[in-house]
């Protein structure tokens, strides 16, 4: 049994995976990743698969800019379709606060030359009339925008690591504990234990379990956020946009034939990843009031994952301080899945390079929280 690695990734999901991949891709040898269930299977495999460009701080703006080159080109880079669904996100405001915050929000975005529309009510009627609009104020509407499929980047990530032959994935291998001694990380699990002088801590919502392990705390939230979707149906003809009530915090888009719409984001954090009677009935009454027509559908499934929410809503990326070799990038508060390409790339370039060089990561910083340098975001952080 090997016990010595280089690099050690704590957490398969779509965060871990990429920063597995860029970390080969780069030339780094000697990986080891531990995932305590399969890979994907946690909050990423629960996601909504949500791409986008509008976003409110410039961070990021330039998460999703590059993510999207990389999205772009997946088939080419990575051997798999992601089913990029480019069909636009509709942020609709039913308050004169948020249209004022849209159209900051806007002028941000297109100084980074991102196309987007501001829109009246009047305009959101004609484009999308199966939407109740009298109490709309006005919306956004950027066409880049879409959706992909969690399988299949994960898939794609699978295949190009393992193409590159440079990591060594244990699935079903729970990490238990983490001690520093000799310099080297000693990363335990139920079964085994392995030495390092690098850590990877890639746990999403478990990402503050794992850093206390070390004697480390680092704020992150698990919150649960549910999902139905429909059975089929088909009285609107064309695409929908992934479309944001946000005064509500409800969404919806197609699943399918179906379609998915978001239930409740809970308020007190918990692992809880169970669908209940109330979150089924508040995308009911949301669907309903936002789209009359969904009267008509009938939900067929649904499930709950768990967003890794941070402080200022922004992920945590970065060494440790005082903590030579522990390194985190978790935290990404409902948008990991859309920035993990970005934040794959740039964890391997700060951790063989010295520095994220193609974006300044140091605002994602650890210790932003103790030193009060918490991100402001005009818009309330709002996820998918
Ligand atoms: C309902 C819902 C909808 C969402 N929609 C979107 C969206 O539309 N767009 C978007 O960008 N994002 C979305 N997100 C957020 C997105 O899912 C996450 O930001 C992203 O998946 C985080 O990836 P991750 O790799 O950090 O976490 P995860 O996918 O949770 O991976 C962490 C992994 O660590 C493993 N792990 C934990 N503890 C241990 C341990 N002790 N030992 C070993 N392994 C461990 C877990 O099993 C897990 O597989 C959504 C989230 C939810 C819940």
């Amino acid at each position: 049994m090997k016990r010595n690695y280089d690099y050690i990734i704590i957490g398969g999901g779509i965060i871990g995976l990429s920063v597995a991949y860029n970390l080969s891709k780069k030339g780094a040898n000697n990986i080891l990743l531990l995932e305590k269930d399969f890979v994907g299977e946690g909050s990423t495999g629960k996601c909504a698969g949500g791409i986008r460009l509008q976003f409110s701080t410039d961070i990021n703006i330039r998460f999703s800019i590059l993510s999207r080159k990389i999205f772009d080109n997946f088939k080419e880079e990575f051997g798999v379709d992601p089913e990029f669904k480019k069909v636009g996100y509709l942020f609709l405001a039913t308050e004169e606060s948020e249209l004022s915050i849209f159209e900051k929000n806007i002028a941000l975005q297109r100084k980074f030359g991102i196309d987007v529309e501001l829109l009246t009510q009047k305009e959101i009627k004609k484009r999308w009339p199966y939407l109740k609009t009298d109490d709309i104020k006005g919306g956004t509407f950027c066409a880049q925008d879409g959706y992909a499929g969690p399988h299949e980047v994960v898939q794609g990530y699978m295949r190009a690591i393992r193409r590159l032959k440079k990591v060594d994935i244990m699935q079903k291998e729970e990490v238990i504990g983490i001690d520093f001694k000799n310099n080297l990380w000693k990363v335990k699990t139920k079964k085994e234990y392995f030495n390092s002088p690098l850590v990877i801590n890639c746990g999403g919502p478990y990402a503050r379990n794992i850093a206390n392990m070390a004697k480390i705390n680092i704020p992150i939230s698990p919150i649960r956020r549910q999902i139905f979707v429909t059975e089929p149906f088909d009285m609107i003809k064309g695409d929908i946009p992934l479309t944001i009530d946000l005064a509500r915090g409800w969404y919806f888009r197609r699943e399918g034939k179906g379609i998915l719409m978001a239930g409740p984001q809970d308020e007190k954090e918990s692992f809880n990843t169970t669908t209940d009677f109330e979150g089924m009935t508040y995308a009911a009454e949301n669907g309903v009031y936002r789209v009359p027509i969904f009267s008509s559908c009938r939900f067929a499934t649904s499930w709950a994952g768990l967003y890794e929410i941070s402080p200022d809503s922004h992920a945590i990326m970065g060494e440790v301080e005082g903590n030579k070799g522990f390194y985190i990038a978790a935290g990404f508060s409902g948008h990991g899945f859309q920035h993990a390409p970005a934040a794959g790339l740039l964890m391997a370039e700060l951790i063989l390079e010295g520095n994220a060089h193609t974006i300044d990561i140091t605002p994602l910083s650890p210790s932003r929280f103790a030193k009060g340098r918490l991100i402001k975001e005009s818009l309330t952080a709002f996820k998918e």
